[in-house]
């Protein structure tokens, strides 16, 4: 049913949109956080990836680790497949940084196919920001350091789709050297 379907996907951009309100990102020019959850969906269905849950948990992905919202509020809105994803694309943030960074790299061969693919579209999205503008107060060493981690990611979700590891790869073969 399509009105039900537009209906449900602009509750939960709208949901992200004020959950995220006050966020911005690390680029030099604040840009509102909200624009990465909305092209980490595009990254999904310019993939060729239209599941409506999947497209759901892509919004939502930064939503529990990066404001108030809890796992409980998705469930109760969203139902239990997108709080499940959004789980999977969660980080611990009781975990210092560093073992956050290694858990990405360590857990995700074991994830679900569509968290592997929000996954994929998230670090796709990061890199492509990244290498449009450094974020503030990155270095080149440091912005090596996140293409040679972000590569480790995403090698653990290899054979999940073909497009995102394409453009990926693409990225990864000349991306760091733009600076
Ligand atoms: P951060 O985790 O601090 O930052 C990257 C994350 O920030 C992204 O994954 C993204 O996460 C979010 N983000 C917000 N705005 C942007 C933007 N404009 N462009 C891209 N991402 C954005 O970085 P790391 O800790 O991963 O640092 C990278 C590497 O550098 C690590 O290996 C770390 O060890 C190392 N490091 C080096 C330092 C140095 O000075 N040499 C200092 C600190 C770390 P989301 O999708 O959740 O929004
Ligand atoms: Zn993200």
């Amino acid at each position: 049913n399509a009105s039900f379907d537009i209906s449900k996907l602009i509750d939960t951009i709208d949901f992200a949109a004020k959950k995220h309100s006050f966020q911005k990102r690390n680029d030099p020019q604040g840009t509102p956080y909200i624009n990465h959850p909305i092209g980490v969906a595009k990254n999904l269905t310019d993939a060729g990836i239209y599941d409506f849950a999947t497209i759901q948990a892509a919004i939502l992905h930064d939503t529990v680790e990066d404001t108030d919202t809890s796992f409980e509020e998705i469930e109760q809105q969203f139902g239990r497949e997108v709080r499940d994803i959004v789980a999977e694309c969660t980080d611990d943030k009781t975990l210092v940084k560093s073992e956050r960074k290694r858990l990405q790299i360590e857990t995700i061969p074991h994830k679900s196919k569509k968290a592997k693919e929000v996954k994929l579209a998230d670090k796709l999205y990061n890199l492509r920001d990244v290498q449009r503008m450094a974020p503030v107060g990155w270095s080149k060493k440091r912005i090596q350091e996140y293409f040679m981690w972000a590569k480790q990611v995403t090698d653990g979700a290899r054979g999940t789709n073909q497009k995102l590891e394409d453009q990926l790869d693409e990225i990864y073969s000349n991306g760091t050297f733009v600076y």
